[in-house]
Formats: structure tokens, sequence, C-alpha cells
């Protein structure tokens, strides 16, 4: 997606060779136009698939899962993220790594809003070595329901997350690929 492409390259800061902040666009700051327009383009690959459920991890995701929900016309549901887990027998938790907060938190989904019947699309913000993203269709798996594909904004494809993803044999969408962060520039890889 061009446009987006060159807000990261106008907005982007790049933190080290691993990191890039997306805070004016992706992390603090949203950009409704661009947020929507994101979603459209979602909605657009994924129209075929029968989706009858969006799901991100809070909060990031939050913003461009609603955008493609409202494009398919379908719920979105976040997975909450929680530091400890008492026992709740409701919810299905899985433990995963974040990648930006060096920390290890439990996202979880209650029972009540994911079933058997659902085929769900998973929508997140970026994709790095793919802890959420594997937590989550885990998640998924133990519900019964059928994951579709995920779609994610922005790869980091010199990360193993999206290659990951793809080798399960799980449509994946990105809007954005990263080759590389290499001397503090952006270089895309398509
Ligand atoms: P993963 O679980 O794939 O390793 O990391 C995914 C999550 O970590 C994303 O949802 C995102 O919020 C965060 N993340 C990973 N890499 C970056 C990055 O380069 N910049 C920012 N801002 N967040 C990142």
């Amino acid at each position: 997606m061009d446009k987006l492409k060159q807000r990261i390259v106008e907005e982007g800061v790049v933190v080290s060779n691993q990191v890039l902040k997306l805070d004016g666009l992706l992390n603090h700051q949203v950009d409704p136009q661009l947020t929507m327009e994101m979603g459209k383009e979602f909605a657009k690959r994924f129209r075929d698939a029968g989706v009858t459920r969006v799901v991100t991890v809070e909060s990031s995701g939050i913003s461009v899962a609603f955008a493609t929900a409202y494009e398919l016309g379908v719920p979105l549901l976040f997975a909450r993220r929680k530091k400890t887990l008492l026992a709740e027998p409701d919810m299905l938790c899985e433990r995963v790594p974040s990648f930006t907060k060096g920390i290890v938190t439990d996202i979880l989904i209650s029972r009540e809003f994911i079933s058997a019947d659902d085929k769900i699309l998973f929508i997140d913000d970026i994709i790095a070595n793919g802890d959420a993203a594997r937590g989550l269709i885990k998640i998924i798996e133990r519900s019964g329901a059928e994951l579709v594909g995920v779609g994610i904004v922005v790869e980091k494809s010199f990360q193993p997350g999206g290659k990951a993803i793809r080798d399960q044999g799980i449509r994946l969408e990105t809007l954005a690929q990263i080759e590389s962060l290499e001397g503090g520039k952006i270089t895309f890889a398509d």
C-alpha cells in the first residue's frame, strides 16, 4: 500500500536494526483516514473468505481491526492482555513474550464471543518474531473456530514471524514489508 509506505518513510523512527517506532500512525496516535483505508484494503483481500469475526490483540491492533471489521460488516473481538492469570475457566488463554516490552503477558479471549462456527480473520499492527500471532492462533484453534487468514499492517520480513505463519499454510497478507532497518534506513521488500 503505497500511501502507507510513504507515511512510514515520513514518520517512522528507526530505533535500532530491529525496532521501528510508528507512534505517529499506529502505536500511539491513530490517523482515522489512513486507518479506514487499511481496513478497506484488508476487507478487499479477504472479502471472499466468509469472515464472521475479526480478532486482534489489544491495544495497537484495535484501530485497523475495527476498520476491517466495519468494512466486512462483522464484529471485532480484541484479546485482552494481563500480566498474571487467576483461574478463569471461561477464558481461553496463552502466554506470550512481548517484543517491545521485554515481558511475558497472558492474552485472553472469553469463550462467550468465539465458537466453532466462526471463521476468524486475525488482524494486527506489526509482526516481528510472531509470538503474539502464534498465541492468538493457538487460542483460535482451541476455540474450534476456523482461522481463514491473517492481516498485518507492517511485516518486518528480516524477522521470522511472517515466514513461520506462511509455513504453517496460513494465508498472511501484509500492507508493507520491511526488509531491513540497517544503518537507520527503512528498506521495503517490495
Ligand atoms: P511479535 O510477537 O511478532 O514478535 O511482535 C509483535 C508485537 O510487538 C506487535 O503487535 C507490536 O506491537 C510489537 N512490535 C514488534 N516489533 C515492533 C517494532 O519494530 N516497533 C513497534 N512499535 N512495535 C513492534
